[in-house]
Formats: C-alpha cells, structure tokens, sequence
C-alpha cells in the first residue's frame, strides 16, 4: 500500500506556521485579518547585511560551502560569543545551520536513541516535541504556570530527572511566554546539573537581543557545566533575518563532530551568500539589534496597557520576546451565537473569525489556559488588533 510514514503521520502540522498560512490565505481572498500568530519580526533586514549578500553573489559565493559552515562565519560567531557572552569556543565547536530549527534537529538527532527522555519546561516552543518525537526520544513536561511566571524551579527539574534522562531542552528569552531566567535562576539549575554528569543540556537563545531587563544570561557561563552546555542560536530574531535560514550551535566537540556528520548526509552547508550576510550581521555594526529591542519595547508597553484592561485576560508583562501569553481561562464556557468557547483554541478561532485576527493558541505551547499575541508588529496595528479583540471578546456571554 502507498502510504506515508508512520513518522510523519503521527507529527502535528507547525502550528505556528499554520495559523500564519491561515492568516496569508485569508489576505489573499480580500479579508482584512491582522496577523499576530507567527513569530517574527516585522522589520526588514538591516541594508549593511544585505549588501554582504550582494557581494558574496558578485562574488562568486555560489559553490558548496564546508558542512558546518565557512570558517569566516565560524570565526565570526566565536567572536560575538567572546564580545557579547564572555564565553570562548573555537571554531571546531560551531555548526552552521539552516535555521535554529534545524540546529535543534541535529542535536536531538545526534544524542538522542530510542527512549531517552527528554526534559522540557512547559509552555514551550512547538517545534521541540516533534524533534525529540522524530529523534525517538520521549519528552518529559515541567509544567509552569502564569503563578511562576512560567519559570521551573531547581527542585522540579530535579523531581523530573530519572536515569533514563538524556537532555534537557529550553529557550530563554522563552517563547511562548517572553519569560526570562535571571542569572541566579539559572544558576539555581546548574547546581541540580551538576549531580547529574550524564545530562546534555540545550540552551535555546535565539532570543538572546530582545531581552528588556539587562544583559543576556547563557547557562554555558557556568564551568561546572559548560562542557555539557550546546547553545542554539540564529540570525533569524535579532538582526530580522528570518527567511535567510542561518542558525547554529556552540556545543561541545564531540556533539559539533555528530551534528556535522549528519548534516553532511542531510543538507550539507547552508546557503553561502546567507552565511556571507550573517558574517556581516554578526562583525558588522550593531546597532541595529539595539534598535529593532527599542522598537519592541515601546510597543509592549503601549500593548500591555491595553490588553491588561481586558478583564477576562490574566497577563504578566514578559520580560524578554516579543509574545504576549494571557491565561484566558475565565471566558470558558461562555459563548456567542451558540458558538461555545471551552479552551484556546476555541478563542483563537473565534478570534479569527469574529475579529480578524491570528492567534496561537496556548495548546500548541503545551497550555490549556493561555493564547499566544504576537507583538512584532507597529504599534497601530497592534493597538486596532486589541480593540477588535475587545470588540469580539464583548459578544460572548
Ligand atoms: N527556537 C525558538 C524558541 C523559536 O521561537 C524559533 C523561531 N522559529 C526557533 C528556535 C527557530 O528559529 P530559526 O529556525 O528561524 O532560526
Ligand atoms: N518561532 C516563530 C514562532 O514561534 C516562528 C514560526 C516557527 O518557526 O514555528 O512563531
């Protein structure tokens, strides 16, 4: 029988891309929908980037490039480690890759075999549990709710570890709930890695740029642990370069070694006139990521003292991101026109429907009770995004 494997039947569709595609085909059909579903900066890429990338095609920049990238770019990548993060890696240690995405894919893929759990603090990004699903792997939730501020405690990560626990898996700054670890809350889980020397632990930054409360905290900063410590990070948030498709790895040899190995048969290098561009974005001036934070900042304030007059919306102001995730809880079991509203995902389509607006809903994220607002978005259209959600949000009863 012709069929599709049991591996991809059994994955869920991105659902942030979905709603985003949703959003685009509505668009095309003339709706007027305001898209707050998908992650990404709404700005263009920076004009010195892009001129890197002009000049690599002038260039010649068109032949394979080594798998885990051009040394330029690695180079490039252990200097903004050293100047940004304090921390020192050589290029040996950094794999580039089409995207954060896959960066988390090659890692899974490289430490993972069938059954090894996997720890990961929920709400999370989407994308993580299908990768430890497709790498075999079990994944093993932490739950953390809106009442701690969506952050794990040393003592449940230590409750969660067994013997079969392989890694450990988030994102600070965090999607879904701009959530931010402080350095001494990141401290607090390096002690509990420490008793556990087997633990590879993947440290999620791609949001590393859009943090408002200080200076960016890798968990790499910590010797104890450093050596079983693999950053993820990308171009694709900080510099608005998401459709360039360049992430990578910091990690320890022998992970950089597997994950090179694999991308070999997999994918080879990434693009090179992309890897040219992120050579720039990361030597070249940078003030563009300082500008783009400003942005975002101005807008969550101007959102947050919107969306926090919405009564039947239970919201903390995040820290770092660009995600609003209000528990949205207290409008179960109301509804409009006989069309009930019994979890988020029922919102999120309402909310698509009768405002024209995309959401993500909290389920997707592993939480039942919140809905995800993205705000990379200007800040009038924001503020005509929550007054249509008001609007709708008044109708149900
Ligand atoms: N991690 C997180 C937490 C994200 O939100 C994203 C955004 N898609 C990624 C990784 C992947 O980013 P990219 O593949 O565009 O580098
Ligand atoms: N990280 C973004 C988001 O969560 C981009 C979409 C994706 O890659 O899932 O919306």
């Amino acid at each position: 029988m012709l069929k599709v494997s049991n591996r991809v039947t059994s994955m869920e569709l991105s659902p942030t891309l979905g709603m985003s595609q949703k959003s685009r085909e509505m668009k095309a059909q003339g709706i007027d929908v305001i898209n707050l579903s998908v992650g990404e900066p709404d700005f263009r890429t920076p004009d010195h980037i892009k001129k890197a990338a002009f000049k690599a095609i002038e260039n010649n920049f068109s032949y394979y490039s080594p798998i885990p990238g051009f040394v330029a770019l690695r180079e490039a990548i252990c200097t903004k480690l050293k100047r940004d993060n304090q921390l020192d890696y050589t290029p040996e240690q950094i794999v580039v890759s089409n995207g954060a995405k896959q960066s988390i894919l090659n890692v899974m893929m490289s430490v993972i075999d069938k059954g090894d759990e996997v720890i990961i603090p929920s709400p999370y990004w989407v994308s993580y549990v299908e990768i430890v699903k497709l790498a075999q792997g079990v994944n093993v939730f932490v739950p953390a709710g809106i009442e701690q501020n969506f952050k794990i405690t040393p003592e449940q990560l230590e409750a969660a570890i067994t013997p079969k626990t392989k890694a450990f898996l988030f994102s600070s700054p965090n999607n879904p709930t701009g959530s931010v670890y402080s350095k001494e809350e990141l401290k607090a889980l390096a002690q509990v890695f420490e008793k556990y020397p087997d633990i590879i632990i993947l440290s999620d930054e791609i949001y590393e740029h859009i943090n408002y409360v200080g200076k960016h905290e890798s968990l790499a900063q910590f010797d104890s642990i450093k050596d079983r410590v693999v950053i993820i990070n990308g171009v694709s948030k900080g510099y608005a370069m998401t459709g360039w498709r360049i992430g990578y790895i910091a990690a320890p040899l022998w992970v950089a070694q597997a994950c090179s190995k694999l991308q070999g048969q997999m994918t080879s290098g990434a693009s090179s006139i992309a890897q040219m561009a992120s050579v720039e974005a990361f030597n070249g001036d940078q003030s563009c990521t300082q500008e783009m934070k400003k942005a975002f900042k101005q807008r969550r304030e101007n959102a947050f003292d919107l969306l926090k007059e919405i009564p039947s919306f239970e919201i903390n102001k995040p820290d770092g991101a660009f995600y609003f995730f209000p528990d949205v809880s207290k409008l179960f079991g109301k509804s409009c026109n006989g069309q009930m509203i019994n979890n988020p995902t029922d919102l999120s389509l309402y909310l698509l429907e009768k405002a024209k607006v995309a959401t993500v809903t909290g389920e997707a994220f592993g939480e039942p009770n919140c809905l995800r607002l993205s705000y990379a978005t200007s800040e009038e259209i924001m503020t005509e995004a929550i007054s249509r959600i008001k609007n709708a949000l008044d109708k149900l009863n």
